[in-house]
């Protein structure tokens, strides 16, 4: 059983014939990989131990609202390191580029998620997709009282996502009790004069952002919020500040996908984010957002049918950012 389902509510931008394509395609992978039963749920946050391994979901949302599922898309799941591209973007918004590029470089760090290395130089965490720069950004989001700065993430979140969006406070807990590594990066920041004293409340905002329920068309849409130069596509509501999406998606093509960044760019080619609840979001600029999410992960940290799903999708698609057989590309559009 596929679960499949199309939207179909505004068709604007995708003709149906190639509705029909899209549709097909993503009920093609979503059948071919829903046995796989490699890799691991993680458990190093107790709390994510207990999501349902079966789980398999696949999203597509145009920036035209509309929106292409197969199996398991409205499973709920937390966020997890996929809030780092929007925390980014959020500090940007809110100090500029140059004042947010003195608390966080760029640089891929070929390193995991977790590691405890900064740049030599500046004393800045690599990048920050990766927890230590994640960190530092949360530290430039974070607002007095702290619940104001989590509040506002979210609101931000759920308007992208064009739905409220909620804090999962039994993974916030899980987090919170287990986050020592997390603590440690926190305080070697703090030692180096990244972020401000105020560490509990950096990691009480980090530890939330992270903790934020989604599911796959949520992602897709707010992915297909930054695809749409910051707009909603539904709502229309100006979201993101397009001039700093440009620096997030770059980021997310050079850094997304932990120490599989590399790869992921040469396969798949699109600015994305995975975590490590097994969700993983793409952009397809002007066009499209994608979202899988299977709890599995490989030893990088990324979803297992994620990663084959997403390559599956940007190969029949033409997705792959310098890949002129685009599906939704005017060369493509201009032949149908
Ligand atoms: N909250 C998780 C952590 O800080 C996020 C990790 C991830 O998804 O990469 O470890």
């Amino acid at each position: 059983m596929t679960n499949s389902q199309h939207s179909g509510s505004v068709s604007s931008d995708v003709s149906p014939w190639l509705g029909a394509q899209i549709q097909k395609v993503i009920d093609g992978i979503y059948r071919k990989y829903k046995d796989v039963d490699d890799g691991a749920v993680a458990t190093y946050i107790p709390e994510l131990g207990k999501a349902d391994p079966k789980k398999f979901g696949i999203c597509l949302a145009t920036v035209e609202g509309e929106v292409f599922t197969a199996g398991d898309w409205d499973t709920e799941f937390t966020i997890q390191s996929m809030c780092k591209p929007f925390a980014f973007q959020l500090a940007m918004q809110r100090h500029g580029t140059e004042e947010t590029l003195r608390h966080v470089g760029v640089e891929p760090s070929g390193e995991a998620f977790n590691s405890i290395e900064f740049d030599q130089k500046t004393g800045r965490p690599f990048n920050p997709m990766v927890n230590a720069g994640a960190i530092a950004v949360s530290s430039l989001i974070k607002q007095k009282p702290v619940q104001a700065g989590i509040e506002e993430f979210v609101d931000k979140m759920s308007d992208a996502a064009g739905r409220r969006l909620r804090i999962d406070h039994a993974v916030l807990a899980s987090e919170t009790a287990t986050g020592n590594r997390n603590r440690a990066i926190a305080y070697m920041l703090l030692n180096s004069g990244i972020i401000d004293d105020e560490v509990h409340e950096t990691l009480h905002q980090y530890f939330a952002q992270c903790s934020m329920l989604v599911n796959c068309k949520d992602l897709a849409m707010m992915a297909a919020t930054m695809a749409n130069i910051g707009n909603q596509p539904l709502t229309g509501k100006p979201v993101f500040d397009f001039q700093y999406l440009k620096y997030v998606m770059a980021v997310m093509f050079s850094c997304g996908l932990y120490d599989y960044a590399g790869n992921w760019a040469f396969e798949v080619g699109l600015p994305a984010k995975s975590g490590v609840s097994g969700g993983i979001f793409g952009v397809v600029n002007r066009q499209f957002g994608i979202a899988v999410y299977s709890p599995k992960l490989d030893a990088q940290g990324n979803s297992v049918r994620g990663i084959l799903a997403s390559k599956e999708l940007a190969n029949h698609l033409g997705l792959h950012a310098f890949d002129f057989s685009n599906v939704g590309s005017t060369f493509v559009q201009a032949l149908l």
